[in-house]
């Protein structure tokens, strides 16, 4: 049986690289350590704490979700080893990092801007030993979307593998390269035997396996993440008394 019922999660913030190079940056994928410092420092000032996508879930579970908001970070380049623990761990904060399973060490090939470095394995395994967790984000940053069986199954199932090989723990975190899913998909994710998935975009409330996130941009401020967070709190509001 599959359980698509909604999830009224809190929000869930996406972040990609953490970074404070000023290499041209046109998918504004890149957000300054600095700021990412600021953004923490506000949650803390809210009384919210930001925690891993399994932390969350978790707490879910237990009816206490409250007060917790969803960190994640994807690509796994190495600047999240480098500039985002770091300032997570200062603030008593986790998050998921959603690593390239098939592109360990290797670079962004998969945008046509700028490339960046990718997280080896190792440096793969200094994070989940920093308390951080680890998701998949595919093999290759598969559009997944329409993908055949096979490419399903090498993407999704084979990417956590890899990981489970590296870290020598379960991976239950997945996330959709470019937000690209359908129903094969999300159902693929289930039978690998992920825990949730998210999606990219914060249109809609979804089930554990499609779940919606509010991108940051390079150029967010506070009164930006206070607007994003009211925003996904309201959606779940206008949905509950719909
Ligand atoms: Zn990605």
């Amino acid at each position: 049986m599959t359980d698509r019922t909604r999830m009224n999660l809190p929000p869930i913030l996406m972040y990609h690289s953490i970074s404070p190079s000023t290499v041209p940056d046109p998918h504004r994928l890149r957000v300054h350590p600095e700021r990412l410092e600021r953004h923490l420092r506000l949650l803390r000032r809210l009384g919210l704490r930001g925690v891993s996508l399994g932390e969350l879930l978790l707490a879910e579970a237990r009816g206490a979700a409250r007060g917790l908001v969803g960190l994640t970070f994807d690509d796994g380049y190495t600047d999240f080893l480098e500039h985002a623990v770091p300032v997570l761990q200062r603030h008593g904060m986790t998050g998921t990092v959603y690593v390239v399973a098939g592109r360990l060490g290797g670079e962004n090939e998969w945008d046509d801007g700028p490339r960046f470095q990718l997280m080896a394995a190792d440096q793969v395994r200094a994070v989940a030993a920093a308390g951080q967790e680890v998701g998949s984000h595919t093999l290759s940053h598969a559009r997944l979307a329409g993908a055949d069986p096979a490419t399903l199954t090498a993407e999704i199932s084979d990417s956590r593998r890899v990981l489970e090989d590296v870290l020598q723990t379960e991976v239950r975190s997945f996330c959709y390269p470019y937000g690209s899913y359908d129903q094969a998909a999300a159902d693929a994710v289930r039978a690998a035997g992920y825990d949730h998935a998210c999606v990219t975009g914060d249109y809609d409330p979804g089930d554990r396996f499609t779940l919606p996130r509010c991108y940051v941009s390079p150029r967010d401020g506070r009164p930006h993440i206070v607007a994003r967070m009211a925003r996904h709190h309201l959606r779940l509001r206008s949905r509950a008394g719909a």
